[in-house]
């Protein structure tokens, strides 16, 4: 067992896959967070407004309805999403992806944000969804949200292809959720299919476009590029907070992605089973962009996820028993590799994949998870 460290600037610890730290004690996160604020300097809405890509989105979007498509979860960084694209004078559409978790403040958030901005919005339900969560289980794998991964992907673009929309928005970024290591977040369309495949009962129809083919054809023949717009600007949560109260009554649903109920059983899991604390690379990038305190997030991560009332919801809800669960612990914890999935093909072509990223076809992010982390 490799000796315990923790990088002197972040959180990043020896649990994190993948982890290395410098002569000085760094790590290779913050290094890859450090690239990508040379990258991606944070910018205010009239510099955004000077860069190509933006004009890019207004050139793409002439004689269309809309300019971009945007995903919403209801959650801090997606509706401020929203409310930027506005801002700018582009015309979004939302696109809402009921990953069956979606809490009721979360549901409130989307409402109350496309009506004051008079945004057209598109929710996308899938009954039964929550079998696909179940699989992912009994599949013993940490990447118990592969189903909202690949339905989140699968709904943007299908909307986007629908709407001949150019360009859609995936509101994450490096400065509030970090660089999540591949092996406890790796999603192909290959992988969930087979997991679905083997270990759900329920097969569900047009769930999964996210195959290479559909993929391919996205990108090369449709063109439709993906960005993630928080990359690009200015953040600074307690000042976004107030905006999005002040101007469309956004109510905060706590700590980070927790508009989803599905996280405190997955946090539990990943933590439990997988001995990976998945707050630790959220905390990492907010002490970096100096949001909170290096010593807060020691001091809160001291506390781990446990077998809470929310946990035992969760399971309730996706009609496990406590044997069946005993069962899910107690199984070998396995990953991607132990199952087929692209990662080998994409592996072979990681040029290609440089050059979509060179030229925006691709986040950089997706690039450097892919083959750095
Ligand atoms: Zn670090």
């Amino acid at each position: 067992m490799k000796d315990y460290q923790i990088c002197k600037k972040c959180v990043c610890d020896s649990s994190v896959s993948n982890v290395s730290f410098n002569s000085d004690g760094i790590c290779n996160y913050c290094k890859i967070h450090d690239k990508y604020n040379k990258i991606f300097p944070p910018l205010k809405v009239f510099e955004f407004k000077k860069k190509r890509i933006f004009n890019q989105i207004k050139k793409a979007g002439k004689k269309r309805k809309y300019d971009i498509v945007i995903g919403v979860s209801g959650g801090r960084d997606s509706i401020y999403s929203l409310y930027l694209t506005k801002k700018m004078g582009l015309r979004p559409l939302a696109v809402h992806f009921d990953n069956g978790w979606v809490s009721d403040i979360a549901k409130k958030n989307i409402q109350s944000a496309v009506k004051k901005l008079k945004i057209d919005l598109k929710v996308l339900h899938f009954p039964k969804i929550l079998s696909l969560y179940k699989a992912c289980l009994f599949a013993s794998v940490p990447d118990v949200c592969l189903p909202c991964s690949i339905g989140v992907g699968s709904s943007l673009y299908q909307v986007a292809l629908k709407e001949k929309v150019k360009f859609i928005n995936i509101a994450i970024s490096f400065r509030t959720e970090g660089i999540n290591p591949l092996k406890e977040n790796y999603c192909d369309g290959r992988y969930f299919n087979y997991i679905m495949k083997n270990f759900s009962k329920d097969n569900i129809v047009n769930f999964n476009k996210m195959n290479l083919i559909n993929y391919f054809n996205y990108i090369f023949i449709h063109r439709i590029k993906l960005i993630q717009l928080p990359y690009y600007l200015k953040y600074n949560n307690n000042e976004i907070d107030k905006i999005l109260k002040n101007e469309l009554g956004w109510v905060s649903g706590g700590r980070h992605h927790f508009d989803c109920e599905f996280k405190p059983l997955s946090s539990f899991i990943k933590w439990k089973k997988f001995h990976f604390d998945d707050r630790r690379i959220c905390y990492s990038a907010q002490v970096r962009e100096n949001q909170m305190k290096r010593e807060d997030a020691i001091k809160k991560l001291s506390i781990h996820p446990s077998m809470n009332d929310k946990v035992l919801n969760c399971l309730r809800k996706l009609n496990i028993t406590q044997k069946e669960f005993d069962k899910i612990m107690s199984m070998q914890p396995k990953s991607f590799l132990d199952y087929p999935n692209y990662y080998s093909l994409i592996s072979q072509f990681k040029p290609l994949f440089k050059i979509l990223s060179k030229f925006n076809l691709l986040p950089e992010s997706i690039y450097e998870k892919l083959f750095k982390v």
